[in-house]
């Protein structure tokens, strides 16, 4: 891992394999677009919209199951 981290290569948070194509950046860790999934359900987000909390990543049906509504009003 380590020689590609010199080169600049994303590695993968899931599959520690080098991101080649599309990289998606979250939790402090960069990801394969198909390897970033929701906690729960494990669906892969694809660039939609995700929630994160306490270091984990969570689609948003998902994340209002645990967590509830995020309303400002
Ligand atoms: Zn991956
Ligand atoms: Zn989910
Ligand atoms: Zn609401």
């Amino acid at each position: 891992l380590r020689c590609h981290d010199t080169m600049g290569i994303p590695i993968c948070g899931a599959c520690h394999r080098p991101i080649e194509e599309r990289v998606i950046t979250a939790l402090g860790k960069q990801w394969h677009v198909e390897h970033f999934v929701c906690a729960v359900c494990e669906k892969p987000f694809l660039g939609h919209k995700h929630y994160e909390k306490k270091g984990l990543a969570y689609c948003e049906q998902h994340f209002h199951k645990l967590y509830g509504h995020l309303c400002f009003r």
